[in-house]
């Protein structure tokens, strides 16, 4: 058997060839032989069909007999008119081998359609999104290359092609045209592909993938071994996202509302939505397949996780679009977030985590997908999640760097860590034009912001406060000045009121105990929160004195603790009064030093009594200081 370049494979003896349905015009070549369909009988000849797409006159002096819709004979290429008409001559054959032909497609990369607008191509895929319009359905398909949407017309608002879906594959022939700023494919054909075709398409799509979702390997900011033991998992979390933008999933980040977790999610943020904006060839991507979202509690909570799935829901109905993946950032590392990650169990939502706080992996570690946090690798909260994720969006997108530079350094501040490291990374930012002043005013302006956005991202606000992707380097630093100034003088007025109603006590074990009534005796819902207020309070006290401090601030059911200089241990204290007083209703955590609890308004003197008692009865440890303050 011999075959040529389109696929014919000859037997000997005369060879007729049956085209498959979908080859077209470019599988008939002069000289050979077809097997012909009768579709149409006119005066003056026959039409017949060779496939799908060809078909063509066999005039009648070109023929001998009569004909029926139907019947087939063998004919050969007459000529080829210059409008596309195509007249074909029967031939005389009454013994041959009958070959059967397969269309030869001349596939395109999808990367390589802008260069190509005015071409009919063929494509291979899968398709990732489906989204109807009021005109054509949009059949977004990636194939090794890259994604692009494909608009397939039934009739306005019809949805063409209903026995396709998500992460089927096709084959699509069409013209690629260019709309405003936008590559699209205008589908001529499109057809599901099955079997051995589907498998071929699935198997080079996922070698690709392997490829393409590597992370970039990027030289470190600075020289710090504790911070490698964490790389190889931050690695792990940039190729599961790198993965996910590839095959278009959308990506939901959820991330702590304070300057640490801005700091973590906004370098994030930049890089995946570079990369899907170079994935994509649909501008709108990074916008529809992104969304950063701050928790206001300090683990995710089931209002926030309930409001995520339902968007997710709702996006996929409406838009076609694959459930999304979860990334939480300076936050879920706690049991306390194990409700949550179960109720989305129920779907097809991957999760992970970057975070620096204490973490419970026995109790979240089934439910995540990836998981980093220094704890996991006996580091602590020194490392904070903003110098992670600095890493990490350099091993998303490459060539950021130079943009977020000073990013570890804020965050660094704004969880007041006591890493060796800090003095790098503030030297690091003092090379970009940021002294130590500057840098802690962008982190008191990310705090004010982070307040009054409250559920909002503030893409644009908060970029501008951390100079990342921002225009303006001058308003920029206008912006912060005030912010910053604008905080403090909140701070001042909050305390100027709450200071003289804290009440002092001296400790068994010789620590000050400071009380406030953050409800009665702060302003309510303004700026600085009962967690922050407590919290400056209990600076002040710390300053003052110079002796180990704990400060409660405390509201109807709940309390705000911070301590510096005692080995108190917050959680198991929390498990103790939940044991101990019956119907306090008490929940909470945090972590040693620092934590927030709930309890129901009836018992709070039993609550507090209790918990100061437990403090008395706790160590002194100089060394111990109330870091990473959560609100
Ligand atoms: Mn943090």
């Amino acid at each position: 058997m011999t075959a040529d370049d389109a696929g014919r494979e000859s037997a000997g003896g005369t060879t007729v060839y049956d085209l498959a349905p979908d080859c077209t015009i470019e599988a008939v070549e002069d000289d050979e032989l077809y097997l012909a369909t009768v579709n149409g009988v006119v005066d003056y000849g026959v039409f017949v069909d060779l496939s799908e797409h060809v078909s063509g006159l066999v005039h009648e002096s070109n023929l001998s007999g009569t004909f029926a819709v139907g019947d087939e004979f063998v004919v050969e290429l007459d000529q080829i008119r210059e409008n596309g008409d195509v007249a074909f001559a029967a031939v005389d054959a009454d013994d041959y081998d009958a070959v059967g032909v397969e269309p030869e497609y001349d596939v395109a990369d999808t990367e390589t359609l802008t260069e190509r607008v005015g071409e009919t191509v063929t494509l291979e895929g899968e398709v990732v999104q489906t989204k109807q319009t009021g005109g054509p359905t949009i059949f977004h398909v990636r194939d090794e290359t890259g994604i692009i949407p494909c608009a397939a017309f039934e009739e306005a608002g019809v949805r063409a092609h209903p026995g396709v879906d998500v992460d089927d594959v096709v084959r699509i022939n069409g013209d690629v045209e260019r709309r405003e700023d936008a590559v699209q494919v205008e589908v001529d054909s499109l057809e599901a592909l099955d079997g051995e075709d589907a498998q071929a398409v699935r198997d080079r799509l996922a070698e690709a993938m392997e490829e393409r979702a590597e992370p970039h390997d990027a030289e470190p900011l600075i020289d710090w071994p504790a911070f490698e033991k964490l790389r190889p998992d931050l690695r792990e979390v940039a190729n599961l996202l790198r993965e996910t933008v590839l095959e278009s999933r959308p990506i939901r980040v959820r991330h702590h509302a304070d300057g640490d977790g801005m700091c973590a999610s906004v370098p994030v943020q930049y890089a995946l939505e570079r990369f899907i904006a170079e994935t994509h060839e649909d501008p709108e991507a990074p916008r529809h397949l992104l969304k950063r979202l701050p928790s206001k509690a300090p683990f995710y909570e089931m209002e926030d996780a309930t409001r995520d799935l339902n968007f997710a829901l709702e996006d996929r109905a409406r838009h076609g679009q694959k459930l999304p993946l979860l990334l939480m950032l300076d936050n879920g590392s706690t049991a306390e977030d194990v409700p949550a990650y179960e109720n989305l169990a129920h779907y097809d939502i991957p999760i992970a985590v970057v975070d620096h706080h204490h973490p419970d992996p026995d109790a979240v570690e089934d439910l995540l997908d990836a998981h980093v946090n220094p704890y996991l690798h006996d580091e602590d909260y020194r490392i904070t999640t903003g110098m992670m994720c600095v890493e990490l969006a350099r091993m998303i997108y490459p060539g950021i760097e130079d943009e977020l530079r000073h990013v570890p350094a804020v965050a660094g501040l704004s969880d007041r860590s006591k890493a060796d490291a800090m003095d790098d990374y503030l030297g690091l930012a003092r090379e970009e034009g940021y002294d130590e002043e500057t840098l802690r005013d962008i982190s008191e302006a990310l705090d004010y912001e982070a307040h009054w956005l409250r559920y909002d991202a503030g893409r644009h606000l908060i970029n501008d406060v951390l100079n990342v992707d921002c225009d303006d380097e001058e308003r920029h630093h206008e912006l912060v000045a005030f912010l910053a100034d604008r905080a403090r003088e909140d701070v001042d007025e909050q305390l100027d009121a709450a200071m003289s109603h804290v009440k002092h006590e001296a400790l068994e074990n010789g620590a000050h105990l400071y009380r406030i009534d953050v409800e009665n005796h702060a302003h309510r819902f303004t700026y600085p929160a009962p967690g922050k207020t407590t919290g400056e309070i209990h600076d002040r006290k710390v300053q003052e004195t110079g002796d180990p401090v704990i400060t409660i601030g405390y509201g109807p059911d709940f309390a705000v603790l911070r301590s510096d200089g005692v080995r108190l241990d917050i959680p198991t204290m929390v498990s103790e009064l939940d044991e101990g007083i019956v119907g306090g209703g008490v929940s909470g955590g945090g972590h040693l030093v620092v934590g927030s609890i709930k309890f129901v308004q009836g018992r709070r003197e039993e609550v507090l009594d209790s918990l100061v008692e437990k403090m008395a009865a706790a160590d002194i440890d100089e060394e111990l200081s109330s870091t990473v303050q959560r609100d």
